[in-house]
């Protein structure tokens, strides 16, 4: 089950508001809709997902143990559209190991004020 289903969930391991989840959540629920149709180019699972070694991203499939790279053609469309390209839920992963604050100093700018233009870039998007 996606993290997006769940708002409040998604809220909580974002730290942003209830509000701004379900914009996200709406948004990103449509987007994987649109990409249900896309298989695992080796056994033809939809079981992919984003994974990270510690220092960079990669497709795995839990259906044939497979990785590919982030930037494979043949999954282009589908990264685009995965949480991997959620920024605020990338950046939550490091809130929750970093703090907040360090967070903050990376984006030059509160964690809030973030979330709100990734937000409304999202809707118009
Ligand atoms: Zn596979």
């Amino acid at each position: 089950m996606s993290i997006y289903e769940n708002p409040k969930e998604y809220a909580e391991q974002c730290h942003i508001s209830l509000d701004l989840a379900k914009r996200r959540c709406e948004h990103y629920i449509k987007r994987i809709e649109l990409t249900e149709k896309v298989v695992c180019p080796e056994c033809g699972s939809r079981e992919l997902c984003i994974d990270n070694d510690g220092s960079e991203d990669f497709i795995g499939c839990t259906g044939c143990w497979n990785t590919y790279d982030i930037d494979d053609e043949r999954l282009k469309n589908w990264v685009k559209m995965q949480c991997g390209f959620d920024e605020v839920l990338r950046y939550s992963k490091d809130i929750s190991k970093y703090g907040i604050e360090e967070v903050e100093r990376n984006i030059g700018q509160k964690w809030e004020e973030f979330v709100k233009a990734s937000t409304d870039a999202l809707v118009t998007s």
